[in-house]
């Protein structure tokens, strides 16, 4: 994903219209380039919601895809709500740790997110390259981002904890959809 971003803006680049296309497509370059830290580069309060995001997936239930999602959520307040993927016979069913972790929050009065981190691995394999949230779940965190007025930090981590991704749901999501397009107020919700 990085590489094929890389690629596109190289692309523009020889065409010799760069800036004429880059702002058209509002900040192409800021929107792909994902920030890749070590662990020890994170602050206190993101080293703990990735190893939590961590622990989380070992609950996954899973008899399914036999993969593990965990993620952990960082709350306005401070308070962090971990989450794991839970599948279902019908397949469809399946609800994402994100999804989990985010409702989890919400059922129990919390709507204002800071921070999203995310941790997969397979059943027999480890994950090398970090996993991403899937589109549902992507949309899921925009409405809340909605909410909130700003961005949500995304932390995606691999098992060995040596390739983490910073990025936030803005740059996942661009050009999104949500509650200011129906002109929804949504200041009641704010918790
Ligand atoms: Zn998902």
């Amino acid at each position: 994903m990085i590489r094929e971003s890389s690629a596109i803006v190289k692309k523009i680049r020889e065409l010799n219209v760069e800036d004429e296309v880059l702002k058209a497509l509002g900040g192409v370059r800021g929107a792909c380039e994902f920030k890749e830290v070590g662990f020890d580069r994170l602050t206190k309060a993101q080293k703990k919601l990735v190893l939590m995001a961590n622990e989380a997936k070992e609950k996954a239930y899973n008899p399914y895809s036999k993969f593990y999602v965990g993620a952990s959520l960082l709350t306005e307040s401070n308070r962090m709500f971990p989450g794991c993927n839970i599948e279902n016979a019908s397949y469809g069913l399946a609800n994402c740790a994100e999804r989990t972790a985010i409702f989890k929050a919400v059922s129990e009065g919390f709507t204002l997110f800071k921070s999203l981190a995310i941790v997969t691995r397979g059943e027999n394999f480890e994950v090398e390259e970090p996993t991403a949230p899937c589109g549902a779940c992507r949309q899921v965190i925009n409405e809340f981002s909605s909410l909130a007025g700003k961005d949500i930090e995304i932390l995606l981590a691999n098992t060995k904890m040596n390739k983490i991704v910073v990025t936030s749901i803005r740059e996942l999501i661009p050009l999104s959809f949500g509650p200011s397009d129906l002109g929804i107020e949504l200041s009641q919700y704010k918790r």
